[in-house]
């Protein structure tokens, strides 16, 4: 049964997916799950980049007394199975969009902070030696229509301007000449400093950092039951309860529906949904026009990524179902195949080896948020975009755990916004899907 995070109860007894990168690592065989009554200062719930970065932070700075507790085995949630973009960037919404919403200096500093976000996850695989596939720089975002150009263009002439990166656009020339000939690109933003690597590789690597602190990594140990009295916190599993002072939630996506009041309702999980081809030969990928292995993503409101991957396969993704019920209809996977194939024909006759989904984290407010107060706290709402964000993001929690204020910035001071209506939030999905499919297609 798959897991939904608004219909399961919780997310145990869950295995890793049948994805492309569960096929490049050897499963880990030995696991510690969490049994009888221990003590900790700090707990973390979730063993994704989020809750290990987490607890790597609070013990290797601050020398805090922390655990983590993964439901299933590292890497079961998104961090084991996303697509491996590590951009400047999360959330939904663009630099010029938090210009008119917070005005300039708001935007630099979270620019700043997504900045240091990728800087971060490049520094940690290098420190600790991360074999984790890291592919060459850069990250194309292709304008899927003419608006889409003009708004691109406006886009990097504001990135260069007022944020002083490395933004530089491409006409569809000389998007086709020097990285990829798409037969639905307008033209495209390139920012010089994304790249990709293998996720699950990545964040069995966190695991590996978090362990060497001596830090205990509890798999197989799904919190059931979280209560707080006392000024303590009791959190129960099948076999076992950690008492904490203080709790982290980094269940992100995967929290299960009524877990904590900190976090119920503040999301919605959304189904993202990613194919991989066979391996490519040189001669088809040159029919197909594909010469990067830059990450890609387009500027549609329902976007498609995809980049290559270090074996000359193909990985495109986009949206999935909007139930787990039925989330492994083979109709996602086609709709998949058939939007590569609008932007790289050549490709109709290739064969899709791997198909799997996960669950993101969607905010209402478009933008992630860090929160604690009162001995608990969360990084949730990355909408998708959290392998490098969630670096910073528990550096972030590391240090107001520690007692550091954070900067003053709405994603580290304003709690994450509830759904208002919540329980509706699919019906809303539901109407969404359609407008923005019309949208992407026509206007
Ligand atoms: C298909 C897909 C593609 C994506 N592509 C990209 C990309 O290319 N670039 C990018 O930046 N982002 C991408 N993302 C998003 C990114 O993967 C996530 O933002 C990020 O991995 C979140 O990490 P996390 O540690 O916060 O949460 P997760 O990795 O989801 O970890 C949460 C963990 O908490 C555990 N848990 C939940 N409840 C409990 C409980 N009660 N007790 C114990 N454990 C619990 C779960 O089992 C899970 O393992 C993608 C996501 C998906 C699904």
């Amino acid at each position: 049964m798959v897991y939904d995070p608004l219909i399961s109860d919780f997310p145990s007894q869950q295995a890793w997916p049948n994805s492309y990168w569960s096929s490049t690592v050897d499963k880990p065989s030995r696991q510690i799950s969490l049994k009888g009554t221990k003590q900790v200062d700090v707990a973390i719930v979730g063993g994704g980049y989020t809750g290990l970065l987490t607890a790597y932070y609070l013990a290797s700075l601050y020398n805090i007394d922390c655990c983590v507790l993964e439901a299933n085995q590292v890497g079961f949630g998104a961090s084991g199975r996303n697509a491996g973009f590590v951009l400047k960037g999360s959330g939904r919404l663009g630099y010029q969009q938090m210009n008119q919403k917070w005005g300039m200096e708001i935007t630099k500093g979270i620019y700043r902070e997504f900045s240091a976000a990728v800087d971060r996850v490049e520094q940690l695989i290098d420190t600790h030696s991360i074999d984790c596939d890291m592919q060459a720089k850069g990250y194309l975002k292709i304008a899927h229509n003419p608006k889409a150009y003009q708004q691109l263009k406006a886009a990097a002439s504001f990135i260069s301007t007022h944020l002083g990166s490395d933004a530089n656009f491409l006409t569809k020339d000389e998007l086709s000449t020097n990285y990829m000939n798409n037969h639905q690109a307008y033209g495209a933003l390139r920012l010089a400093d994304g790249f990709g690597v293998n996720p699950l590789k990545l964040v069995m690597g966190y695991k590996a950092m978090v362990s060497q602190l001596g830090v205990a990594v509890y798999e197989s140990s799904c919190v059931n039951e979280w209560i707080t009295e006392n000024n303590q916190h009791r959190l129960l599993t099948d076999r076992g309860e950690i008492v904490a002072k203080q709790v982290i939630s980094a269940g992100n996506a995967y929290t299960p529906k009524q877990f904590s009041s900190l976090v119920d309702n503040r999301f919605l999980p959304i189904l993202s949904n990613i194919i991989v081809t066979q391996p490519l030969s040189s001669s088809q990928l040159s029919d197909a026009g594909l010469s990067t292995h830059q990450v890609t993503m387009d500027t549609r409101l329902l976007k498609y990524y995809y980049r290559l991957l270090p074996d000359n396969r193909l990985l495109f993704g986009g949206r999935g179902a909007i139930s787990g019920k039925h989330s492994a209809d083979p109709i996602h996977g086609e709709r998949l195949k058939r939007a590569m194939c609008d932007s790289f024909p050549a490709l109709s006759q290739i064969e899709i080896d791997y198909n799997w989904t996960g669950w993101i984290a969607a905010a209402i407010d478009d933008m992630p948020h860090v929160h604690n107060s009162a001995g608990a706290g969360y990084s949730l709402g990355y909408c998708g975009s959290g392998v490098a964000f969630s670096a910073q993001a528990a550096f972030r929690l590391a240090q107001s755990v520690a007692g550091t204020p954070l900067p003053n910035l709405p994603i580290y001071q304003n709690p994450l916004p509830r759904f208002p209506y919540a329980r509706f939030r699919r019906l809303a999905q539901r109407a969404y899907y359609h407008y923005a499919w019309a949208k992407d297609r026509y206007f």
